[in-house]
């Protein structure tokens, strides 16, 4: 099957093409799309791929408008809209991924398994004929909390595509087939987490750093100007077991195997100390719960202690992607955590 049954192709779309709103440009998209934009040097391209979970909007809102302002990068522009076959599901936006389908963004690699991972495959084909100089991925989380970018790899040049939106780095050894692991091509390519999906500062930032992205001479040295950049390494990811219930409410009723507080969010990046409780467990204890570093599973006792029916961190830790949304807190994970200075805790 050739690129073009699987991706729609756009050239410098001019603004008729764009429709008004990011939602009417959405709704004149079919396929997952690939936009090329030329640049004052044709010679470079750097990439962006967005929206490979449906309900990820803010990379969207960023592209749409930025392409409504014609303005010329520096270098030549590789687009990659993943998702759009969620993101069309009625109400647009609201889908991370197809209701019988994967989530795109752990497709990419070997076989290449159904729909998704014939869209992963096709989105880097698009990649390996354009050799970009770098590649972005723009997500958002699914609660609210502050920008991080995430990569497998932490040298200069991915720290300086971080603060083109972030001063927050998280470095993973975890292979889960995400576009991210790019960056095993010498293809320096860093995840960008914006914010909440419903949160105009993300949208924003989205918008902002790709004007530094698209705009600036050289993305991959760290400028004067630029953020430190606070780097957290191997977090663990805590797991939820498949058959527990959660609940988020000021008080456990009992009926759930774990009760997070409806403020849990707040939590996120901040140092927790082990007197703070983060929660409560049921009966099954932290039995329900499982930590997992670089693909190992690891003593959770280590990470979280349970004191008269409470959780609390078992040494200061720095925990993050905290999500109130019960779906996404079973099926993708809790939360991440690495120890308070950053270290990772295994
Ligand atoms: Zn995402």
């Amino acid at each position: 099957m050739s690129n073009s049954n699987i991706l729609d192709y756009l050239n410098d779309p001019s603004p008729r093409t764009l429709g008004r709103s990011p939602l009417e440009w959405l709704d004149r998209l079919h396929k997952p799309t690939v936009i090329h934009v030329t640049g004052s040097d044709p010679s470079r391209t750097r990439a962006m791929a967005t929206l490979l979970h449906g309900n990820e909007p803010s990379g969207l809102f960023a592209l749409h408008r930025w392409l409504l302002e014609q303005q010329t990068p520096e270098v030549n522009m590789l687009f990659l809209l993943g998702g759009v076959y969620p993101a069309k599901i009625h109400p647009p936006l609201s889908h991370r991924q197809l209701p019988e389908g994967l989530d795109l963004n752990r497709c990419f690699k070997e076989p290449f398994e159904g729909e998704e991972g014939a869209i992963a495959h096709a989105m880097l084909a698009e990649l390996h004929k354009a050799k970009p100089e770098c590649l972005l991925d723009l997500h958002n989380t699914s609660g609210t909390g502050p920008a991080f970018a995430v990569t497998i790899t932490n040298d200069a040049a991915h720290q300086a595509l971080t603060s083109l939106f972030t001063d927050r780095l998280v470095m993973t050894d975890l292979r889960l087939g995400a576009l991210m692991e790019y960056s095993e091509q010498e293809v320096p390519t860093v995840t960008i987490e914006c914010g909440g999906s419903q949160d105009d500062h993300a949208h924003q930032l989205a918008y902002e750093g790709l004007i530094r992205y698209a705009s600036r001479p050289d993305v991959l040295s760290l400028e004067q100007a630029d953020w430190d950049v606070a780097v957290m390494r191997n977090p663990i990811r805590v797991e939820l077991a498949p058959e527990a219930t959660i609940e988020y409410r000021l008080e456990p009723t009992g009926q759930a195997d774990l009760t997070f507080p409806p403020d849990i969010e707040r939590r996120n990046f901040g140092i927790v100390s082990p007197d703070e409780p983060l929660g409560w467990v049921g009966e099954k204890g932290l039995r329900i719960l499982t930590a997992i570093s670089h693909n190992r599973t690891e003593n959770l006792e280590q990470v979280l202690q349970v004191r008269d029916g409470q959780i609390y961190p078992a040494q200061a830790i720095k925990a993050f992607m905290i999500t109130t949304n019960p779906v996404i807190a079973k099926s993708d994970c809790l939360f991440y955590a690495v120890k308070a200075t950053g270290d990772p805790i295994f």
